[in-house]
């Protein structure tokens, strides 16, 4: 079955379109095999949280919009799993809010990073970042360190998606604020983050547009409300809460 060819009412639809592009994006050169890996990981928290968004994921969503509305400097950071999955959604994301999209990959190669930006544009991204790669996140080896000066490093407000644990943790000692998209409550980097949005990138990413929509003519009053209103811990537990009871119907 392609892509086009699953039924929007089908079960396992976001499973099965998820499958589609990570393979795709593995034989574009845009994902890397340990990509895979991730997915499926991912994939098993999506079907115990019943691949649907929590309450709780939608306030993270909207506590996310209103930290890149209120950014001097948002970044989104783009890998080869968000690449794959979400390209046009993160182009328009970051045209809503104003913010940079830089490749960063843990994995880097110039080829890869090269595909990505290439796809980014191709699905509607105007500017591209992390193709210098001249700073460095302190505390991470030389390689997976690497980011724009003018890009993640000057960063005030910084979204990653399915991030590694080392990194965003070592993003998040900078002092920088971290939005963080990954379906496991438990890894490190839903945990280190200051707004962790425990969802499939595929939902997270368009309700995080959504949200900035409907807030971007809020005042400054009023976006500081929602980010002070949203409890990072609370989230967490409350998708922790979800997974261990397996219980598919209840928010
Ligand atoms: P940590 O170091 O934080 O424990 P990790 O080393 O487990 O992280 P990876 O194995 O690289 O990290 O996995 C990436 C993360 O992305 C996993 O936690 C997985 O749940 C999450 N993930 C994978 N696919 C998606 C998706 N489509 N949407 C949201 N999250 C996803």
């Amino acid at each position: 079955m392609s892509e086009a060819e699953i039924p929007d009412d089908h079960p396992r639809h976001d499973s099965l379109v998820t499958r589609h592009r990570i393979e795709d994006g593995v034989d574009d050169g845009i994902t890397s095999r340990q990509g895979l890996i991730a997915q499926g990981r991912g994939e098993a928290f999506d079907y115990l949280l019943g691949e649907r968004t929590l309450p709780s994921a939608d306030a993270a969503a909207r506590a996310a919009a209103a930290h890149l509305l209120l950014a001097e400097h948002p970044v989104v950071s783009v890998n080869g799993n968000a690449a794959a999955l979400v390209p046009s959604e993160l182009a328009v994301l970051a045209d809503t809010v104003g913010a940079d999209l830089e490749v960063n990959l843990f994995n880097r190669t110039e080829e890869r990073v090269t595909a990505i930006a290439n796809h980014l544009r191709e699905h509607g991204a105007t500017e591209v970042k992390g193709l210098r790669a001249d700073a460095r996140i302190p505390n991470l080896d030389h390689k997976r360190g690497r980011v724009d000066a003018d890009g993640i490093a000057d960063a005030d407000v910084v979204l990653v998606p399915l991030e590694d644990g080392d990194r965003a943790s070592a993003l998040a000692a900078l002092g920088k604020v971290e939005i963080v998209i990954d379906l496991n409550p438990l890894s490190r980097s839903a945990q280190v983050a200051d707004v962790p949005v425990v969802d499939n990138i595929l939902r997270a990413v368009p309700a995080i547009t959504a949200h900035a929509r409907e807030i971007a003519d809020a005042d400054h009053e009023t976006l500081r409300r929602i980010v002070e209103a949203f409890d990072p811990e609370n989230a967490i537990a409350d998708a922790e809460r979800a997974v261990r009871s397996g219980d598919l119907e209840s928010d």
